[in-house]
């Protein structure tokens, strides 16, 4: 008996037991007296069950005061509006024709985004010293490695909007490293030494960071740089996400995955595409090495989360809401409206990993599964009828 009970025990538990039978003397005990103490060590363990589960979707769109200004808006959602999502923020931002998000960088977080609406064009400099100005259309994604720097600016005469994720829940999108930020602190004196410029135009400039600026309408053709001598970067920070991305269908709906082995420089995330058709669910699951965090493109759905400890939420969400579950959490997703539930998915991740509870009992013998619910052999043997994925 013991030496079963010993054999489903994990290394920390073990550790555990070795104070009690420090403590106990247990080697001196029988062995009904030792199982006893056993039994009494795990039970402490489980006595230590955390609060409830936190809240873990969050209206991204209504939720937060944000920027907004005739250029553009961002909406965001830190550890400050969302304080489970400690690994991943999100900021939702659109910006009008002519309008710039101007040159910045991030000192804690790379950024990840996806285009929702309009064209977008960016520009990055990274530390090789080559560059890149690539153009992005609705379906397509970006990265930009922590610290890199870069720019984000509305093309043609039509709005844009897109979602932005950052694998760091404490950034802020109001406390990043900003050119003008940086410049109208510095003395002019500095700044012409620095760039060659006379020091009566870094005079007159204003006092604080632009942030979402607003200049001339950027034609679609590719604009010329200042300079024509900087090497174009070999690395690109573009990918086709909602063409390119591999297809996984489903009888109800469908996944797109994009990984690092997909667009190698996402090194600290995994981008998903998903959709569920009305009435379909996204089966249970978890996922071993990642956080989840979702971003509702469109559609309502409830999103369940089961976290140890008896504990299960069920929390519904609809468009422009993200949520969030965390590593090694047990969930599933349903859509619960009329129209089909549209998700950008990240995982705080570059390699997509997940465990499917229909896979997992489908995987164990037929009686031992029947023995922990009561279920017959042939009841029992009918779970490998069933789907999975999205049904
Ligand atoms: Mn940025
Ligand atoms: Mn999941």
């Amino acid at each position: 008996m013991e030496t079963t009970r010993r054999g489903f025990l994990s290394a920390a538990t073990l550790s555990t037991v070795g104070l009690v039978a420090a403590a106990t003397g247990i080697n001196s005990l029988t062995p009904n007296q030792a199982d006893a103490a056993i039994t009494a060590s795990i039970k402490s363990g489980f006595d230590k069950a955390p609060g409830e589960l936190e809240d873990f979707v969050f209206d991204i769109e209504h939720g937060s005061k944000g920027f907004i200004s005739s250029a553009g808006t961002a909406k965001e959602a830190t550890v400050e509006e969302f304080p489970v999502s400690q690994s991943i923020a999100g900021v939702s931002m659109r910006l009008n024709p002519g309008a710039f998000r101007e040159l910045h960088w991030h000192s804690i977080a790379a950024e990840w985004a996806y285009v929702l609406e309009g064209k977008v064009r960016t520009t990055a400099i990274t530390p090789d010293g080559t560059t890149s100005t690539d153009d992005f259309e609705v379906g397509d994604i970006w990265y930009f490695p922590r610290g890199h720097g870069h720019m984000l600016q509305c093309i043609g005469d039509k709005p844009c909007h897109f979602l932005l994720g950052f694998d760091n829940g404490h950034f802020s999108e109001f406390g990043t490293f900003s050119v003008t930020d940086w410049l109208s602190h510095t003395s002019p004196e500095i700044l012409a030494r620095n760039t060659g410029l006379p020091a009566n135009l870094f005079a007159s400039i204003p006092k604080k960071e632009l942030y979402i600026g607003m200049g001339k309408i950027a034609a679609e053709a590719k604009p010329t740089n200042i300079s024509s001598g900087i090497p174009i970067s070999s690395s690109s920070h573009k990918f086709r996400m909602e063409t390119d991305a591999i297809l996984q269908e489903f009888k109800g709906g469908y996944t797109k995955i994009v990984s690092s082995k997909e667009f190698p420089i996402q090194n600290s995330l995994t981008a998903l595409r998903m959709n569920l058709e009305p009435g379909a669910m996204r089966e249970l699951h978890w996922h071993p090495n990642a956080d989840e965090w979702q971003y509702v493109m469109s559609g309502q759905g409830n999103v369940s989360i089961f976290g140890s400890h008896g504990r299960v939420k069920t929390m519904p969400y609809g468009k422009g809401m993200v949520a969030f579950i965390k590593q090694g959490y047990g969930h599933y997703i349903e859509n619960t409206g009329k129209e089909t539930l549209k998700l950008i998915v990240l995982f705080n991740s570059s390699e997509y990993q997940e465990l499917s509870l229909n896979h997992w009992l489908n995987s164990n013998p037929t009686q031992l599964v029947a023995d922990h619910f009561g279920f017959s052999l042939k009841e029992t043997s009918s779970l490998a009828n069933h789907q999975t994925g999205i049904y």
